[in-house]
């Protein structure tokens, strides 16, 4: 029938603290970050509460899984909607990043030692679910004196302590995995997740790097899996008219979902999971809506074929797309 449970297997089925499945992830960068940024000095140390309630709104429609990162300065208003949500810390699937500092930003914290201790604070808990190292472009001149190899080894270390259920990475490429896979030596040390940009313009971050993660025992995390909706630009312009524009109206109709959900269930069937942002409760609720269907092979396929005709890449596009 029409509304039948239609799970899907993804490389890891991670569970809260207290057992239960986890959701889509709901995050607090991109935008809440700019916005965050934007503001007066005097307003910096300030909740930001549209952020709060927007985090509230998922946590009370359905949402467990909540994306944040130490760039995003967003710790403080995670843990203000968790408190208000009233939902226990173990029914919750919390991932932090510690970042390397990028380009010419400087990396805010000495490494994931110093940063993990900060963030559990900031958080109001005493561990993280998930815990990843936010890029692989570490640099002398901004990553204070850090190596991918001697942060993964302080990633391991919060780990042993405790002070983390889960390690990964984020924005790793195949070389930068088996980087990490040196240092671990034991598997049991291998990072469990890369969250890439992932969307059907932009089906492989870097070459061969989904086949390789989920080979290897890696849950690849999609960023940005909406973006084909409304985010393709070329040279800073806005572009109409892209392959996609026909095809996923059309899905749409066919299943009688929206847009969105065609977008979120392909991923989910790639064997991703998306981390995905509203402020808005009809597309919160709908975004967690893409159980009670399936894709057809064809019609992946045909998703797959139509996006490969089509490039664009939103984040490190200096690192990536040279
Ligand atoms: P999405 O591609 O899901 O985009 C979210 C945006 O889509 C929001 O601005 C939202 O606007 C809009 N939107 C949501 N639903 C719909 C819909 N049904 N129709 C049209 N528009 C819709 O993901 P993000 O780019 O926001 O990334 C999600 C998270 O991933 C970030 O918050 C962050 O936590 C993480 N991330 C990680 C990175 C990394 O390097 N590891 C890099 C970038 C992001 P509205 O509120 O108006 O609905």
């Amino acid at each position: 029938t029409k509304s039948a449970s239609k799970p899907v297997e993804l490389t890891h089925n991670f569970t809260t603290k207290s057992g239960k499945p986890i959701t889509l992830g709901t995050g607090t960068g991109t935008k809440w970050q700019w916005l965050k940024k934007g503001r007066p000095e005097e307003e910096q140390n300030t909740l930001t509460t549209e952020l709060v309630d927007s985090i509230l709104l998922a946590l009370e429609n359905g949402y467990n899984h909540i994306d944040t990162a130490e760039v995003y300065t967003t710790h403080p208003e995670v843990a203000a909607a968790v408190k208000k949500s009233g939902i226990a810390r173990e029914d919750l699937f919390i991932t932090t990043k510690y970042t390397p500092g990028f380009r010419t930003f400087p990396a805010i914290s000495s490494g994931p030692t110093e940063f993990i201790d900060r963030a559990l604070k900031e958080l109001e808990t005493d561990y993280v679910d998930l815990f990843l190292i936010h890029s692989p472009f570490f640099e002398e001149k901004v990553s204070r004196g850090q190596t991918l190899e001697s942060a993964w080894a302080e990633v391991i270390d919060a780990k042993k302590a405790g002070k983390v259920r889960h390690i990964g990475v984020s924005n790793f490429s195949k070389e930068h995995l088996e980087r990490t896979f040196k240092v671990a030596g034991n598997p049991d040390f291998y990072p469990k997740v890369n969250q890439i940009e992932f969307h059907p313009y932009l089906q492989n971050q870097s070459p061969g790097i989904i086949k390789f993660a989920q080979e290897n025992d890696i849950l690849i995390e999609a960023y940005g899996p909406l973006s084909t909706l409304f985010r393709i630009k070329q040279n800073g312009v806005d572009v109409e008219d892209h392959p996609l524009k026909e095809l996923i109206p059309k899905l749409a109709e066919k299943y009688g979902k929206t847009d969105a959900q065609i977008l979120l269930r392909y991923t989910l069937q790639k064997k991703i999971l998306p981390i995905t942002t509203s402020s808005k409760l009809d597309r919160i609720r709908q975004s967690l809506e893409v159980y009670n269907f399936e894709i057809s092979d064809e019609d992946v396929a045909e998703i797959d074929k139509t996006g490969s005709s089509y490039h664009f890449r939103q984040f490190f596009v200096e690192e990536y797309d040279h």
